[in-house]
């Protein structure tokens, strides 16, 4: 698919740094299901990783205020003052933490402020531990900066978390960050205090591994999963603690790109010279949006939250009645990852062999007409992402339409493995 995205013609080469890089598979898939709906194929797509609701009235209201206030200009490079007070304010109220102007940032997304630390930060060989399954960019821009990925997997079994014995051994001299996302995107996993306590006593003994925390899932989170983000449970160790976050997934406000940092203001710093010659300060509008966000009425978390409860419970209803699909209802975000490794190997009604996870996304596509992302693209194999930022009546049809297909599969005669 990568090749769709590159000129056949092209007359400069292409920079090594981005070999074996492409357009991300859940971007594309998005845009296969947009082909196809345009076609008038009745399409279901659950490959969405982003929220399905508006941006809250009030935010609006403040974006629209700031423009006709002729907020319009460039601001400050890493964010306006009332940016980083509101970063500060959401930081003190939501994990009690505390940061002076000089340790936050505001940048274009959660995924500007990844990119700015691991630019900053890494040299040619560097490692970056990365428990899978993970966001996959977290691989690209690891790799962009220069770093090595390290995969720690976690499975089912362990419901898609690592443990501290797997930490420390994935720890290599050249080990500079160990970057933790919880909740999780694709699993939904959520460690507990007591599980980040024991994952930062092992960092603790390694003074130059340093610890990222992606929290843009922070605010979605079900049933008793309480949230807990690394700079809390050890403030002690908050002088090698990198917080990002985002008002994107919380807010409804991806498209307004706008995500933030906390950590050690030498970092933060760094971090804004890196910024200073890729993008500079975020849209002056969307911070204006944002401090509202993080600092006006946050009533908006909690209907969002009850809205996707509630589709978790129709998509899990319906998904334990499908015969070869595995899965525990996620305790946070909005994607169910569920273990399909009974499916490989069975035959379409047309005789083909389901080999993998991406075969069998496709053939859903085909057969079901609902789009998933295949695990592999999240370091896990034999897995599928469904995400529930959806309608309810769109999870319903789509359960129908996938009970079907797979219940169309032939059986393999024998093992694939
Ligand atoms: N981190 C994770 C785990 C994500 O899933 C995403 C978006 O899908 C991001 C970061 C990017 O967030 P933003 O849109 O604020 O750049």
């Amino acid at each position: 698919m990568q090749d769709l995205y590159r000129s056949s013609n092209a007359i400069l080469p292409i920079a090594s740094r981005i070999d074996g890089m492409g357009v991300s598979r859940i971007l594309q898939l998005a845009q296969l299901a947009r082909e196809m709906k345009a076609d008038g194929i009745p399409v279901i797509d659950l490959s969405a990783g982003q929220p399905d609701f508006d941006t809250p009235e009030n935010i609006r209201a403040a974006a629209k205020a700031a423009i006709d206030h002729g907020e319009t200009r460039y601001t400050s490079l890493d964010g306006t003052a009332p940016m980083k007070d509101a970063i500060r304010h959401k930081f003190k109220a939501d994990n009690g933490l505390d940061y002076k102007r000089t340790e936050v940032m505001a940048g274009a997304g959660a995924k500007q402020l990844l990119f700015n630390a691991f630019m900053a930060t890494l040299n040619e060989g560097d490692e970056v531990i990365l428990p899978t399954p993970c966001w996959l960019s977290y691989f690209d821009i690891v790799k962009v900066a220069g770093g090595t990925p390290v995969a720690v997997p976690g499975s089912l079994e362990s419901r898609y978390k690592i443990t501290p014995g797997q930490l420390r051994k994935a720890i290599t001299p050249q080990s500079r960050w160990v970057l933790l996302n919880s909740p999780s995107n694709p699993s939904g996993a959520v460690y507990a205090e007591n599980e980040l306590a024991a994952l930062l006593a092992v960092v603790e003994e390694h003074p130059n591994l340093w610890v990222m925390s992606d929290d843009v899932y922070e605010h979605i989170r079900f049933g008793n999963a309480a949230f807990a983000t690394p700079a809390s449970v050890r403030p002690d160790l908050a002088n090698r603690i990198l917080t990002v976050n985002a008002v994107s997934k919380a807010f409804a406000m991806t498209g307004w790109r706008l995500g933030y940092a906390a950590g050690p203001a030498g970092l933060i710093k760094s971090m804004s010279i890196i910024q200073s010659q890729s993008t500079s300060n975020p849209s002056s509008v969307s911070q204006a949006a944002a401090v509202e966000a993080l600092t006006g009425p946050q009533d908006f978390l909690s209907i969002a939250r009850e809205t996707y409860a509630r589709r978790r419970q129709v998509l899990f209803d319906g998904l334990s009645k499908i015969a070869g699909i595995e899965a525990t209802p996620p305790e946070g975000s909005f994607f169910a990852f569920v273990r399909v490794s009974s499916l490989i190997g069975n035959q379409t009604p047309d005789g083909k062999v389901l080999s993998d996870d991406a075969v069998l996304s496709a053939y859903l596509l085909e057969a079901a007409n609902v789009v998933t992302v295949p695990g592999s693209e999240f370091g896990l194999p034999e897995h599928l992402r469904l995400s529930f930022a959806v309608a309810d009546d769109e999870i319903k049809t789509a359960l129908n339409r996938i009970a079907s297909a797979i219940g169309a599969l032939n059986p393999s005669k024998e093992p694939v493995k």
